[in-house]
């Protein structure tokens, strides 16, 4: 069997709504989306979503350089996903989003000639999944109250609040929605790198009072040793996001005791082959993962949420993108539960089972054999 055909397209979906950060808004879904078919018919979907703030890498660059990735690995066998990664990271130091995109795709391939769901190709089995709802940063306080009041009454038992504005200005948006959550409802807040060091500081110690499970990248990306002394100075659970992309970040970060927790972003990793790294020497160092999301379809999630279900490890879910889709070009893969907030559903379809609308791809640009 080898790879006889691949497809890639752009994806643009707009949001409901705007995602404020400190990094950025993110109001639609520009993405790449990758097909790798094989020679016996067999086919795997892979999607980037990269956010040029982070992943330095976008929409334009991952469809330059999935033309280069298609060319190196047409008629090559899509199984031997070890090597065949290694050729696509051969090619790039950068543009992680297309990199995971194509990684994707070969494990959905590979799971599906396998016969076996993608978690069960991991060497997983099924297991109950939630996500929580992510509330951007608004103007007022009456703002976040609404919002988070929706996200409660429609059952979520998790909310993150982005925060990173300046001073002590996050401090009653925070206070408020503690308040309206009572106190069996886990908050986790996000800085985005907005806050500097004694702001963090500050902040930090200041909502430890409202029981927040961890603070994500609350400082620069690069600090590395300031995450370290906040965490020391505050004695409060400090998670990596954008300070992690792969698993030499995580040795480098756990090695420094510079972080409590990794986020795994599929798109920060350049996909799954790397991210079972990450989550092994976070697990070798007793530490818990969450995996999180940029602006991927159902798509991207459903690959997430398969690794999500084979590692245990990846404790805390944020696979909440596909919500503030206006619309939903996937079909397959993961289905967030209607009457419970955030439950996450997988089918046992082979691979990560979704795969996207082919009319709603644009730019279709394809390789054949
Ligand atoms: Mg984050």
């Amino acid at each position: 069997m080898v790879i006889s055909k691949i497809e890639i397209g752009t994806l643009n979906v707009p949001f409901t709504g705007a995602l404020k950060t400190p990094v950025g808004i993110l109001s639609a879904a520009n993405n790449v989306v990758v097909k790798i078919v094989s020679s016996d018919g067999e086919y795997g979907w892979g999607e980037a979503s990269p956010m040029a703030q982070i992943t330095g890498d976008s929409q334009q660059s991952n469809y330059e350089m999935a033309k280069l990735f298609a060319k190196h690995l047409l008629g090559k066998n899509p199984l031997a996903l070890d090597t065949r990664i290694a050729e696509i990271n051969y090619l790039t130091v950068g543009d992680p989003s297309i990199r995971c995109a194509f990684d994707m795709a070969l494990y959905d391939l590979a799971a599906k000639v396998a016969k076996m769901p993608l978690y069960q190709y991991l060497g997983g089995e099924p297991r109950e999944l939630r996500t929580n709802l992510t509330v951007g940063i608004q103007d007022t306080v009456e703002e976040t109250l609404a919002l988070a009041k929706s996200i409660f009454d429609s059952g979520f038992n998790a909310i993150k609040l982005k925060v990173g504005r300046s001073g002590l200005q996050d401090i009653p948006h925070v206070k408020a929605v503690r308040e309206l959550a009572g106190p069996d409802i886990s908050i986790k807040v996000d800085s985005n790198q907005g806050w500097d060091y004694p702001t963090a500081v500050k902040n930090i110690v200041a909502l430890c009072e409202f029981n927040i499970d961890y603070y994500e990248q609350p400082i620069a990306a690069w600090d590395y040793d300031g995450l370290k002394r906040l965490r020391n100075a505050t004695n409060q659970p400090i998670c990596a996001d954008e300070s992690l992309f792969n698993h030499k970040d995580a040795f480098k970060l756990l090695k420094a005791e510079a972080v409590d927790i990794l986020n795994i972003k599929l798109g920060k990793s350049g996909g799954i082959h790397s991210a079972l790294k990450i989550n092994s020497i976070a697990e070798s160092a007793g530490v818990k993962c969450m995996i999180g999301c940029f602006g991927e379809s159902r798509l991207g999630l459903s690959a997430a949420a398969h690794l999500a279900t084979a590692r245990p490890n990846i404790h805390y879910l944020d696979l909440d993108s596909a919500f503030h889709f206006k619309s939903d070009p996937v079909s397959g893969g993961l289905q967030y539960d209607k009457s419970i907030g955030g439950l996450i559903h997988l089918n046992a379809d082979y691979g990560h089972g979704a795969s996207v609308d082919e009319k709603a791809i644009e730019q279709v640009w394809s390789l054949s054999l």
